[in-house]
Formats: C-alpha cells, structure tokens, sequence
C-alpha cells in the first residue's frame, strides 16, 4: 500500500502563493509519513522560518516577527512580519486599536473589574475633550508614527490607577503626559502640571 495521491496532491486555494502552498503540501507530508510510521499525530512544530502572508517573505521567525504569550501560556509568533505588522497597525482605526491593546493589558492586570469600552465610547470621549489632551492642552494626534511613538499620540489612561479600565475611569491623553504621569496619583500629576505651567 503506497501513499494516496489524493493527500499528497496540492489543493490550490485561490489567492494563495506557491510558497505558501509549497510549504503546506510539505508539512501535509511530513504529517502523513509520521502518521504512518507511529501510528499517532504529531506534535505541531514551529520550523525556524514563517512565510508572511502579507509580503509573501519567507523570515526568521525569531527576529522578524514579534512574538507574544497566548491564553495558554505558550510562545507564539505573530502572524504577519515586523515591517508588515507596523503597517497594518498603522492602517487600523485608532479607537479599536486602543481598545484591543487595553483588553489585553486588562486580563493580566485587573481580570475581576468587567471592562466596558468601546470604540463608539472613545470617539466620544476625544470629541468631549475637544481633542485635546486634559494636561498637556495639545490637540491629540490619532495616527500612529510607525517605528516611534508622537508624543502627541493618543493614549489611554485611568484616572484612579486602582481601578480597571471602564467607561467612568479613563481619559484620553497625550502619550507624553502618559509616559510622564506614570503611576503617580492624578492629584499630585495635577499639581505638577499646576507648577509646571506656573514657575
Ligand atoms: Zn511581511
């Protein structure tokens, strides 16, 4: 009994790339010859090189693409490259981006207090702020820089650092006086700012 040709036989999906199928016929193999040998599945392996799926780049995964903890605790890459993922994160509509990266930044620090926002919530926000940020008083930039961070960038922040990020604790503020805040009270911040813009 030889190999099927049907399993072995490349299945071309329309829009793909011969590298990626090239690569997927390949690991399609390398699974069915393990299948056969042992009798089990194998364990899924991380080769040493991901093919970007946006430059249809073959890279090193170790040091072209950002990696990241998953829910269960394991390494894992980040499906598009580092130049590729600046763009795509550049493309991406600010209100939504923030709120993913603060969904993220919630589960680890506050995963008992619910978090409410929303895109809608945070446009809301900027336009009650006038587009400016509370301490700085300059008009908040919603695009992202790429490889650097504007200090006029919008960023989000709480008002009681105790507390989750919800609709009643957050304001949106400049990424400098963000930086500069740090985890200080928002009154002692204030009164800096007090002495800052009356020496
Ligand atoms: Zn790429």
């Amino acid at each position: 009994m030889g190999i099927s040709g049907k399993s072995t036989m490349l299945t071309l999906v329309k829009g793909d790339e011969p590298a990626v199928v090239k690569k997927r016929a390949a690991n399609r193999l390398r699974v069915e010859r393990y299948r056969r040998r042992n009798g089990v599945q194998p364990k899924k392996y991380a080769g040493p090189t991901k093919i970007c799926p946006v430059c249809m780049l073959e890279k090193d995964r170790s040091k072209e693409f950002y990696w990241y903890i998953s829910s269960q605790g394991k390494k894992k890459t980040e499906s598009y490259c580092k130049s590729c993922n600046q763009e795509v994160q550049k493309n991406r509509d600010w209100a939504k981006r923030l709120v993913e990266q603060v969904k993220a930044r919630h589960v680890k620090k506050c995963p008992d207090v619910p978090c409410d926002l929303t895109p809608e919530f945070l446009r809301q926000q900027l336009e009650s702020q006038n587009g400016k940020c509370p301490w700085f008083r300059v008009q908040l930039r919603t695009e992202l820089g790429g490889s650097f961070r504007h200090p006029d960038q919008v960023s989000l922040d709480r008002i009681d650092n105790d507390y989750g990020y919800v609709q009643d604790n957050v304001m949106l503020v400049s990424q400098a006086a963000n930086l500069a805040r740090c985890d200080s009270p928002i009154e002692v911040f204030a009164e800096f700012v007090q002495k800052v813009r009356n020496p």
